[in-house]
């Protein structure tokens, strides 16, 4: 994709982000576009970045994109050829602990924890660091058995244990909404994270002051996410196009 057309794309995404905000009765400026980069190469990532500064120097007054990879594969790749635009990373796919590490030499937030295990994990490695970790819980709101995010009955307890970790803040909580064309499951869920992400903050307990974010919504739900409350839209396609389809398992 030419870099016109990703300049193109993201303002219209930026068009439809602003759009469901006014539905919604929010301030334009309150959901932050996050761009899922995996697969698409680092000059394709940098062309949606000059493309995002571009249109702030013009006169957008939207935050600046985030940036997420699934993979850290991925991360340790790219984000060394982008460093010169300090772009802001997201770890958005599950973390295995052998690439904690790696992950952090980049990554200013880890939207993925759904498990005690890796936090501590997380905790261990940062607790000596000044500046907390960002770290959000990943809920899986639609129970659908191939997507990573703690239950929603247990994820309050996940928030909270892993809020009084040291070297960690919990901005908020992350999810990838149900698979379904009907638009009211796919509202519902998003509702549920609200309602997690509520439960904890009322809860006052340590560390769940500034748990306020909801990172969900993608490029063909995101209107309904911002209508449930979303913070953050984590968005490829509809502004780098469709990715390579996954290789076919080996026959065999
Ligand atoms: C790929 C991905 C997205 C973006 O999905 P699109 O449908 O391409 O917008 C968002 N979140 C996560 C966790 C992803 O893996």
């Amino acid at each position: 994709m030419s870099s016109e057309d990703v300049a193109r794309r993201l303002a219209q995404v930026r068009d439809r982000v602003a759009t469901a905000c006014t539905a919604a009765g929010r301030g334009a400026d309150e959901v932050q576009v996050l761009l899922a980069s995996k697969t698409m190469d680092v000059a394709t990532v940098r062309a949606a970045l000059l493309a995002d500064a571009a249109a702030r120097d013009a006169g957008s007054t939207a935050p600046p994109v985030l940036l997420g990879e699934n993979r850290v594969q991925e991360l340790v790749a790219k984000a060394p050829a982008l460093v010169d635009l300090s772009p802001t990373w997201h770890v958005i796919g599950p973390l295995q602990s052998n690439k904690v590490n790696a992950a952090l030499r980049w990554a200013s937030a880890v939207e993925s924890v759904a498990d005690d295990a890796l936090a501590r994990r997380l905790s261990d490695r940062v607790r000596e660091r000044d500046v907390p970790l960002d770290v959000w819980v990943q809920v899986n709101v639609s129970g659908e058995a191939t997507k990573h995010g703690a239950e929603p009955a247990a994820a309050a307890d996940l928030a909270a244990r892993v809020a009084a970790l040291p070297g960690l803040r919990l901005a908020g909580f992350m999810t990838v909404g149900a698979r379904s064309t009907d638009e009211r499951v796919v509202r519902a869920g998003f509702a549920r994270l609200r309602d997690v992400r509520d439960e904890v903050v009322r809860s006052g307990a340590p560390g769940t002051g500034d748990a306020h974010g909801l990172s969900m919504g993608m490029s063909g739900d995101l209107e309904m996410a911002v209508a449930e409350g979303a913070t953050v839209v984590r968005v490829g396609t509809a502004v780098f196009g469709s990715r390579p389809a996954p290789a076919a398992p080996a026959a065999g």
